[in-house]
């Protein structure tokens, strides 16, 4: 990313370079922070001679700024940033063959089970959701030959994990394709590519932007010439992001550090303080040393993001729906990673695209609760939580 040049040649950190992401590149009028051009299309100088980018379909001033900076963060040769997380997951099952055969995880994100679940319908590959935070599944999950694997860990909303190592390195002796969607922990907290998965996949929507105000996708990968296809694909079906979003996720991506060091914080916090309560059965996070897969959760990840979920002792589904009701900071939505805290019940709300079958072995039950933590001060959070709790028991 272009910035004043270093002159003792230190590496920069992270952090400093994404401050530093595509200021002062407009040499017209000498502007510190990117210009956003709201155009759709750009002047060629001559008929032979194309600009960089001549049409808004194929990317923008501030896109590129926005890419380059998401590729550093991914480690990557390039990264694509996509209208929202799941023409991310489109954009990669563009390069999937037909006829393929696809292993992805048993919990995954609603929308990627509903998506994979439907193109299987379709005859474009067939799709076998495996739980795959239990290793014995993992000679079964080779036998009928996949082409791809999808991984997610920690799962949403149980947070179950996955050995990524374990299954990538399977896959790589199968010649089969890793792909891992790190939404939940951001690139800052789990690394796709340093893990040795051919591609990294996320919803910019979450953490990324971080302010709840636009929805992004991106695809990373270190291989130049999956990079040059999927750059393809995404111009022919029109899958990047807008400018002005571009725009709103590469602001919001300067301060990810800051906010995601917090909100961590905070959700360790609240996860701790939830375990020790009578009302709740059972807290999912792995920043607990209870919690199944911690270990290999510290060994593969860093930090353990923001979002946890829980289950009630013996609450029927009115009882959960007035504990929702009764949260005054809590909103009830759906989403994550943004600065506002939110409560939502997975069962009814981001995972009704499975049928009830999938969702209760996925162990989405109706009395599962997920908090997604913001900024608040802390204390006001568990606060909100304790009267609520007590609402719900009068
Ligand atoms: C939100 C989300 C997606 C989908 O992203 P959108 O921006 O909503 O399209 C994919 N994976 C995970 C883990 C998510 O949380």
């Amino acid at each position: 990313m272009p910035s004043k040049k270093n002159k003792n040649h230190r590496e920069l950190s992270l952090q400093t370079k994404l401050i530093g992401a595509g200021l002062s590149s407009d040499t017209q009028t000498g502007a510190i922070a990117p210009p956003l051009h709201l155009t759709s299309t750009y002047g060629w100088q001559s008929i032979e001679e194309m600009p960089d980018i001549d049409y808004g379909r194929t990317g923008s001033p501030v896109r590129q700024h926005l890419e380059k900076a998401l590729a550093e963060l991914d480690g990557a040769v390039s990264s694509i940033f996509t209208n929202n997380g799941m023409s991310a997951a489109q954009l990669i099952l563009n390069v999937t063959p037909q006829g393929a055969h696809i292993v992805a995880p048993h919990d995954c994100y609603g929308g990627t089970y509903r998506l994979l679940n439907a193109r299987a319908e379709q005859g474009h590959f067939s799709v076998d959701f495996v739980d795959m935070s239990d290793e014995r599944n993992l000679d079964a999950a080779f036998k009928r030959r996949p082409s791809q694997l999808w991984l997610e860990s920690p799962s949403n909303p149980l947070m179950r994990v996955t050995d990524l190592r374990k299954w990538i390195h399977r896959a790589k002796e199968a010649g089969a394709f890793s792909i891992i969607d790190h939404t939940l922990l951001t690139p800052l907290g789990l690394q796709p590519l340093v893990l040795g998965a051919d591609i990294a996949w996320q919803s910019t929507t979450k953490f990324v932007n971080g302010h709840s105000d636009c929805l992004g996708g991106s695809v990373s990968s270190a291989d130049p010439d999956l990079m040059e296809k999927l750059r393809w694909w995404h111009k022919a079906t029109g899958a990047g992001g807008s400018a002005f979003d571009a725009y709103q996720t590469l602001r919001g991506l300067r301060t990810l550090p800051l906010r995601l060091e917090r909100q961590q914080q905070n959700c360790q916090k609240i996860a701790q303080w939830l375990e020790g309560r009578k009302d709740v059965a059972q807290v999912f996070y792995t920043g607990l040393k209870t919690h199944p897969g911690y270990e290999i959760a510290n060994m593969q990840q860093k930090g353990h993001g923001a979002l946890l979920a829980f289950k009630f002792h013996g609450a029927e589904k009115e009882r959960v729906a007035n504990f929702a009701k009764a949260l005054n900071i809590f909103r009830l939505a759906p989403s994550l990673g943004g600065f506002e805290s939110l409560i939502c019940t997975p069962f009814t709300m981001t995972h009704a695209g499975m049928s009830e079958k999938a969702r209760l072995a996925a162990g989405i039950t109706p009395d599962l609760v997920r908090l997604a933590i913001g900024l608040e001060k802390v204390n006001d959070l568990t606060a909100d939580l304790e009267q609520a709790f007590t609402m719900m028991r009068t």
